[in-house]
């Protein structure tokens, strides 16, 4: 869904100005998801929220990355260690506290808003 607010605006605003996009444009997301390594979201830890720890019952919400801190196989490292996730990869949640309302919209790891 981040990924097609986004294309529409980049339209929206024709030829994107300058420097941004390139030519690739069309295959950058605003957003992408966060995911724990195998030790990090080994059992019910990955039922932990990915920023404050506290266990997010049913109400997890799936954390993102910003652009920055989703780049390339960044977005392949554990977002609590760090280390690579490789094919293991679960996805970071979020309480409800830290995922409440736009909350959810704020990058797990540097905390900037990912938008749209
Ligand atoms: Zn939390
Ligand atoms: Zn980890
Ligand atoms: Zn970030």
């Amino acid at each position: 869904m981040l990924c097609v607010l986004f294309l529409s605006f980049t339209f929206k605003n024709h030829e994107p100005k300058g420097a941004y996009f390139g030519s690739n444009s069309h295959i950058i997301c605003a957003g992408v998801k966060a995911q724990l390594c195998g030790d990090c979201g080994f059992g019910n830890k990955k039922d932990n929220c990915a920023k404050c720890g506290k266990w997010v019952a049913s109400s997890g919400v799936q954390a993102m990355l910003c652009s920055d801190c989703g780049f390339g196989n960044k977005k392949d490292n554990c977002v609590k260690c760090g280390k690579w996730v490789a094919s293991s990869g679960v996805k970071a949640q979020l309480c409800s506290d830290c995922g409440f309302g736009n909350k959810k919209d704020n990058c797990v790891k540097c905390n900037k808003w990912i938008g749209g």
